[in-house]
């Protein structure tokens, strides 16, 4: 057979652009992409990528800008593992210009927000921290915060044998003599820690003044770096920070505080429906007040959406009307669109003229992952798969006898009522109109212990397609090489767990 005979013999499943070109609106669990040719390792796969035109990240993920999701802890941790958190703004300036600046100041390797106490701390304050799960070994200084100075350390040795809890002073039962390391670099700190055998070293300035604090665990984290990924730093090793704003005149003063107070590389215009007059003039403000920023537009699920705001110079689509887990746009509204087709109509447009699309809501597995990027999409933001982790805001409480966290809509009635109303055009409306609910997450544990996870498997994905990475899989996706189907409901079935009496999914 001739070589072109021989390729149509073997031709299989659709190109992309078929499957999607014929009337039905398809999201992740509808497709399945088909298999290619493996030539290298899963960990040889590169998950590097571009978030917007200039901001390029190690890893495909960001968070979302919910009060239920991202504010300094999780945009630390995100950018710690080499994707990057986009502070919500369902808070005052003040506030996000403080999470925004707590996140430049962090140093990786040491404690986000050291636990500290005064020496007139009884016992008892120490205990209550311990049993928050706070507490191991806690710094002592005069002020009995950050800054002030040092003058002990209190482990459990030090108090496990004290009777009376609440008549006893920390400044009793301290370690008094404690060794501290000056101005100490991650590196330095861990090789302290393990020639000391001690669990916490507190790191003070000349002054002898409390500046931050190294544990074991934190430094060891840094060991294990090559594994947990490449932290997204700006050019002065400051880890990268975004935040969501609207598009009123106060959100452009928002982005001159932020900007001005060099706590912001990546602005995202907060809309749930973003081809508008509102964020075309926003955007054509921002880039002649701050040229160097970079500002992602959206939300969009269509080319000409997304024709019209990458013309207007944005730099990356965020991509996703009415997927999102807590959201019921499409109920309400009856508009939107399948997130694998708006995804993939979104990124053809967009990619074609430089501009990189964030595959934003209803991402709950790597598969979903695989698929997003293998679409077309550069990056993925999740809200639900992060809601309900260690580093989300917000405390655990009980439902049930099951630990949980609130994770709600930031067009829930709640959401709004706290401000976040310009988001779905509300805000002059006397009545309100929800586009989302508000209700709980299970407690998933940390994203430092799952994200490493996620991404090895979104890099197994990648690998069964045959792409090595994501500027390949997108090759394949755009020349049509990649080959995809729709899943018929017994498909689906099928390709979930099925016929078993018992099982349990233990996923990594
Ligand atoms: P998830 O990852 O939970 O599936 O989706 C998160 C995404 O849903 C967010 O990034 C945002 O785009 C979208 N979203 C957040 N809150 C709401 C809401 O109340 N209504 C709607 N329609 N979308 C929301």
């Amino acid at each position: 057979m001739e070589n072109g005979a021989a390729q149509q013999a073997c031709a299989d499943g659709y190109a992309a652009a078929q499957l999607f070109g014929q009337g039905t609106t398809y999201t992740y669990d509808d497709v399945i992409f088909l298999p290619g040719h493996i030539d290298f390792a899963a960990h040889d796969v590169d998950l590097s990528t571009h978030l917007t035109k200039k901001i390029q990240l190690a890893a495909p993920i960001v968070s979302s800008p919910m009060d239920t999701v991202t504010e300094a802890e999780m945009a630390i941790a995100m950018a710690t593992l080499g994707g990057l958190g986009f502070l919500h703004n369902n808070m005052t300036l003040g506030e996000q210009l403080s999470h925004a600046q707590r996140v430049k100041r962090h140093v990786p390797g040491f404690v986000l927000a050291p636990v500290v106490l005064g020496p007139q701390a009884t016992v008892a304050e120490y205990d209550a921290l311990r049993a928050q799960g706070s507490a191991g070994g806690v710094c002592v200084t005069d002020s009995g915060g950050v800054g002030g100075r040092l003058v002990g350390v209190v482990a459990g040795r030090d108090v496990d044998f004290v009777a009376d809890r609440q008549g006893t002073l920390l400044r009793e039962v301290m370690t008094a003599d404690v060794e501290a390391a000056q101005e100490a670099s991650a590196e330095e700190a861990l090789a302290q820690l393990q020639r000391s055998k001690r669990k916490v070293l507190p790191i003070v300035n000349a002054a002898g003044e409390l500046v931050r604090v190294a544990t074991r665990e934190t430094s060891l984290d840094e060991r294990r770096r090559p594994r947990l990924g490449k932290p997204s730093t700006d050019a002065g090793g400051r880890l990268l920070v975004g935040a969501a704003v609207g598009t009123r005149d106060d959100d452009r003063e928002r982005v001159d505080a932020l900007r001005g107070a060099g706590a912001l590389d990546v602005v995202i215009l907060d809309s749930s429906q973003g081809d508008s007059v509102y964020q075309l003039q926003m955007l054509a403000l921002l880039k002649r007040a701050h040229p160097d920023l970079e500002v992602v537009a959206g939300n969009v699920v269509t080319g000409a959406q997304a024709q019209r705001l990458a013309e207007a110079g944005a730099d990356a689509l965020r991509v996703g009307m009415g997927s999102g887990s807590i959201c019921t746009t499409q109920e309400v509204c009856a508009v939107g669109r399948g997130q694998a087709a708006a995804v993939f109509q979104v990124s053809r447009v967009a990619n074609g003229l430089g501009v990189p699309t964030i595959a934003d809501g209803g991402i709950q597995t790597s598969g979903h992952v695989v698929k997003a990027l293998a679409l077309g999409a550069s990056t993925v933001m999740c809200g639900s798969l992060f809601a309900g982790t260690a580093e989300a805001p917000g405390k655990y409480f009980e439902v049930d006898g099951v630990r949980v966290k609130a994770y709600r809509g930031m067009g829930s009635l709640e959401a709004m009522a706290k401000g976040s109303e310009t988001r779905y055009y509300s805000d002059t409306q006397a009545l309100k109109i929800a586009q989302g609910v508000a209700g709980t997450v299970r407690d998933k544990g940390s994203v430092r212990r799952t994200v490493p996870y996620l991404l090895q498997a979104v890099r197994q994905g990648l690998q069964d397609l045959g792409a090595r990475d994501l500027p390949a899989a997108r090759a394949a996706l755009a020349s049509g090489a990649q080959r995809v189907e729709a899943r018929s409901s017994s498909a689906q079935a099928e390709g979930n767990v099925h016929d078993m009496h018992s099982f349990k999914k233990v996923r990594w």
